[in-house]
């Protein structure tokens, strides 16, 4: 995903782009090896559809066309949190519920079509060309018997491989010390499941979320309607507690949550897919930013930045990320001479300011999990824990809490957003005043209802 946005940008500002690619590309939306995470439901956050409407007008409207819903993400989903449910109202904020393989190639097809835009797929990237302090090109493998390694030169090489990115060692190899690493790890793992919607579903929901807490219940979920008139489960577990990928034990998993909603979903479902693991979840950022590299090496993506998956965040960090390249190259468009020096500290900066708000949240939750418990914070961490359950409780009440949070977690607004006096005033009297209720809040708590699914469930 971060390859193919780096080649828009880079369409834009260069003669030539080669994007070179491991697999051998499907011609359909089709799931491929080198991506193993599009057998996981990959939502698209407002802000990253905002960056692909950009690059590639009309995408959404082929993605309606596809048949992936839209969906309001407060009125169309039942999120539980451990505070209770949240209200639902329509907020605006929407998302294009699509899979990932789908996405990519809607995606691809817009690329492929640009003018000095080449695909060579089934080549292996195995190293970096440089010379007198910069990177010339790139070495490979094409994949196939009997074939040969080659190199291809190239003014600019970007490395959007993914976060099996082997930069770090090729940096070595040419003499430069690799990036220094933060990894902040939940132990979180992954399982997911598709299901056929049933013919004679009834609910009023696109979307349920359950969503697990820290320290006391590592367990959550999501199911969603994608294309095809199909649902997308993922069940989650924090701390090692991974959920399994054995039939019968997957929907055990999903009674196991906090709140039957998805079970009662997808008990009687009728499964389109055995269910998959995934535990390579950890945060990871490799520090480019501040390492002294070669000129004309830029890395960019899950390459640089790991997200938690379960936060949603990965495509549009890469989307963010791209939009940091496309205005580095742009500035460098009114310097004299037309140069690419000092290009790669410029843009690594940027990234690292463009991805802040992605990182930031997914690393200030996780970074709960390595404690066993409230008694292992720090005093500012203990507040700080405290705050933000009280947040939660104020969002079961306050639509404008939740609005302001769904803002956040889809890149509108910047994470200090949920520290405005609004919501964090009544938050902090209430950690400090334990059980008490600010006035605003004094409404009693409602659940609004949902509507079962299909006739004879019970339970939601
Ligand atoms: C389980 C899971 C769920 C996720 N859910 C979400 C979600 O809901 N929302 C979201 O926004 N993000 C999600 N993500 C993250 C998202 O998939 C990535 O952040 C996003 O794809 C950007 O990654 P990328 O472009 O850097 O790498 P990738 O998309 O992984 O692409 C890397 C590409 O490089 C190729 N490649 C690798 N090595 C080489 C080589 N040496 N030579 C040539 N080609 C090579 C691979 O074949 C692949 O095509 C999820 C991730 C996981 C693991």
């Amino acid at each position: 995903m971060g390859g193919l946005l780096a080649a828009r940008v880079l369409s834009g500002h260069f003669g030539r782009v080669t994007v070179l690619e491991r697999d051998a590309l499907p011609e359909g939306p089709e799931f491929r090896g080198g991506v193993p995470q599009a057998r996981h439901l990959h939502s698209l956050a407002t802000r990253g559809s905002e960056i692909l409407e950009e690059l590639f007008p009309g995408l959404d409207g082929e993605l309606a066309d596809d048949g992936g819903p839209l969906l309001d993400q407060t009125a169309d989903t039942v999120t539980e949190f451990p505070s209770g449910r949240l209200p639902r109202f329509r907020s605006g904020i929407t998302m294009r519920a699509v899979t990932r393989s789908r996405l990519e190639w809607r995606i691809r097809r817009r690329v492929e079509a640009r003018s000095g835009v080449r695909f060579v797929s089934r080549v292996e990237v195995t190293g970096l060309l440089a010379g007198r302090g910069a990177v010339t090109g790139v070495r490979l493998r094409p994949r196939g018997a009997g074939a040969e390694p080659e190199e291809l030169g190239a003014d600019l090489v970007v490395d959007a491989s993914g976060g099996g990115s082997r930069a770090p060692r090729w940096l070595s190899e040419l003499g430069y010390h690799p990036p220094r690493e933060t990894v902040v790890d939940a132990g979180l793992g992954y399982a997911s499941r598709w299901y056929r919607v049933p013919e004679d579903f009834a609910g009023d929901w696109k979307a349920l979320a359950v969503l697990p807490s820290w320290p006391n219940n590592p367990r959550g979920g999501t199911l969603r309607q994608v294309e095809g008139g199909r649902w997308t489960a993922v069940l989650t577990g924090s701390g090692g507690d991974y959920p399994p990928t054995q039939s019968e034990k997957f929907v055990e998993f999903a009674r196991s949550l906090p709140s039957p909603l998805i079970y009662d979903a997808i008990r009687d479902a009728e499964p389109l897919s055995p269910a998959y693991g995934y535990r390579r979840t950890a945060n990871r950022r490799l520090h480019y930013e501040d390492a002294k590299l070669p000129e004309r090496f830029l890395v960019l993506g899950d390459a640089a930045t790991m997200l938690n998956p379960s936060y949603g965040s990965g495509m549009t960090a890469a989307a963010l990320a791209c939009e940091a390249l496309d205005a580095c190259l742009s500035e460098r468009r009114n310097r004299r001479p037309r140069s690419l020096r000092g290009l790669s500290r410029r843009f690594h900066r940027r990234q690292v300011r463009a991805v802040a708000p992605c990182w930031t949240t997914t690393v200030s939750n996780d970074a709960q999990w390595s404690a066993s418990g409230v008694e292992d914070l720090d005093p500012t961490r203990r507040l700080a824990h405290r705050v933000s359950e009280e947040v939660m409780e104020l969002a079961v009440e306050s639509p404008d809490t939740v609005k302001t949070m769904f803002e956040v977690k889809n890149v509108l607004k910047h994470p200090t957003a949920l520290l405005r006096p609004g919501i964090l005033l009544p938050a902090l009297w209430r950690t400090a005043v334990p059980g008490s209720r600010p006035l605003a809040s004094k409404r009693r708590r409602q659940r609004s209802p949902v509507k079962h699914p299909r006739p004879g469930h019970t339970g939601i």
